[in-house]
């Protein structure tokens, strides 16, 4: 079983790395940011306490993250391990899931700020099917329209500038200090992120001693 958590600022690829790492170890992927914009999506009870926290970009509080967190892990849907992505993000949230869990490895995904700024202004989303473009280097054939289900291509709520520009200051004020927090225990690596896709996600696997693709080993 392999259980590692994916750290980085907003923007830093630590989604798109985590569910490489899922799909290729059959681990399951654990994104609180993707639970809370699912419940936002459905309209569920939970999403009218987080919508408006949310699209300001502050943290939604630790006791509803907590519990949001304390369900999906009591699924026991990770028979081969997880990986936990944008959680913890401050020292509470880690040692609230220390009492419960170990970890095998943190992975901290490292990007300059000014970089992270560009790439998640350039993020979109297809409002139908969820999958997600990059106009600088996930380009769909036709600019606002999916490639699979041609649905219409969004921007996340939360990706404005100013938005942005708070949730980098709150990592690096809040979530960077929880690393050494893990460094007491656990394997804990830098992966420079500032790089193309599945050079960052071999990386990760040298650095986890996890296979390589047989065309990359
Ligand atoms: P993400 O998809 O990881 O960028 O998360 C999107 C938003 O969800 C964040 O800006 C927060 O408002 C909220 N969120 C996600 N994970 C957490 C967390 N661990 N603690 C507090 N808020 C979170």
């Amino acid at each position: 079983m392999h259980k590692y958590v994916i750290i980085g600022v907003q923007g830093c690829g630590k989604g798109t790395q985590a569910n490489l790492l899922a799909e290729r170890f059959n681990l399951t992927h654990i994104s609180v940011g993707d639970i809370f914009r699912s419940n936002i999506q459905r309209h569920t009870k939970l999403a009218a306490r987080i919508k408006r926290i949310m699209d300001a970009g502050h943290l939604v509080p630790d006791e509803i993250v907590d519990e949001v967190v304390r369900k999906r892990m009591d699924e026991h849907d990770w028979n081969y391990g997880f990986v936990l992505d944008g959680f913890p993000r401050n020292r509470a949230q880690t040692e609230f899931f220390l009492e419960s869990y170990d970890i095998d490895a943190v992975i901290r995904i490292l990007v300059p700020d000014e970089v992270v700024i560009q790439r998640v202004l350039a993020r979109r989303l297809c409002g139908s099917c969820g999958i997600d473009y990059n106009l600088m280097h996930h380009r769909p054939a036709q600019p606002d329209r999916c490639d699979v289900c041609g649905g219409e291509l969004v921007s996340r709520a939360d990706d404005v500038e100013e938005t942005i520009c708070k949730r980098i200051a709150d990592y690096h004020t809040h979530t960077e200090p929880v690393i050494d927090l893990f460094r007491r225990k656990e394997l804990v690596f830098d992966v420079d992120g500032d790089r193309p896709i599945p050079d960052v996600q071999n990386e990760i696997r040298r650095r986890l001693a996890l296979p390589l693709d047989a065309a990359e080993a």
